[in-house]
């Protein structure tokens, strides 16, 4: 009789450890479906504001956050402030502070925007190296690059792999894959020049985003006045915003497509560590118990 209760506990025993395990595995299944649902249910779309022109502190700065959009700024240290009072105006530092404390990006777009496929090693030094510490001395958070004029070769990758950057944007107009195995793909991502196009074109090249790909758009100058070859009338800029917004578009900031794969697939594996590590306490708690069950059953009965 008291055999058969022994051999009852056991069962139990073992029935509890398996659901404790088989919960276990199901937990782990489902938040990381969850993780990837998160990152990859929606239509993902970047935007991009080169050059530091203070129309876009001016005009496309309230219009983003009336709409709660976040968008990266590429910014050449050396035209930062740069002719305050004229059409060719230059956000300065106050007006990038505060860019960045509303949670927009600040991009590194070399010191001297210059074409770097010639440049020697010094200079490309200067304008990929230094240009990001000197912004980073200026309070700047900068993770991204921007290559002036899209251009890189294999040097300059390698420079801005090398400096620390997360990722680098170029101008040519495809998509970013987020299933591209190349580690080095998110140091030459693309994105479309956005100018006076129609809200139709707009349309068209926002029907390449997928789930797995992203789209990169890239604004310079906003201006009702056709002062500059890639201005953007205000309304026409407006009018864009409000179709991403309606429409249900992601617009998110470049980098945080590493750093949220990168900090997801960090606190999964302190979770799922954190679970084996209970699992096996438990097991091993039991075990304990059972055999010192065993033990004092084994001794009554002798
Ligand atoms: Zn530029």
């Amino acid at each position: 009789m008291k055999w058969k209760r022994m051999g009852n506990r056991r069962l139990i025993s073992l029935t509890v450890l398996l659901c404790i395990m088989a919960i276990s595995v199901l937990g782990l299944a489902s938040l990381r479906l969850h993780v990837a649902g998160e990152f990859e249910a929606e239509r993902k779309v970047c935007l991009f504001f080169d050059d530091g022109w203070q129309n876009q502190y001016d005009v496309a700065f309230p219009i983003l956050k009336s709409h709660g959009l976040k968008a990266s700024f590429a910014i050449a240290t050396e035209s930062i402030g740069l002719d305050r009072g004229t059409f060719a105006s230059r956000m300065n530092i106050e007006e990038l502070k505060e860019l960045q404390a509303y949670g927009m990006n600040i991009a590194c777009h070399t010191k001297t925007h210059s074409h770097m496929i010639n440049l020697t090693s010094s200079q490309l030094y200067e304008e990929i190296v230094t240009s990001k510490d000197a912004l980073t001395q200026l309070g700047f958070d900068v993770n991204t690059f921007v290559y002036p004029f899209g251009e890189w070769n294999d040097t300059i990758v390698n420079y801005v792999k090398s400096a620390g950057y997360l990722c680098a944007r170029g101008a040519k107009p495809q998509v970013y894959s987020l299933k591209n195995t190349d580690p080095d793909a998110r140091f030459r991502i693309c994105s479309w020049q956005i100018t006076n196009q129609s809200l139709d074109v707009f349309k068209e090249i926002l029907s390449n985003a997928s789930e797995d790909e992203v789209v990169v758009l890239t604004y310079h100058f906003l201006s009702d006045e056709a002062s500059k070859e890639t201005y953007i009338s205000v309304q026409n800029f407006r009018e864009q915003m409000q179709y991403l917004k309606e429409n249900g578009f992601k617009v998110i900031l470049l980098p945080e497509l590493f750093t949220v794969q990168d900090e997801s697939s960090e606190l999964l594996s302190y979770i799922e560590v954190a679970i084996l590590m209970t699992a096996i306490a438990i097991i091993a708690i039991a075990c304990y118990l059972l055999l010192h069950k065993t033990r004092k059953h084994l001794k009554r009965s002798s």
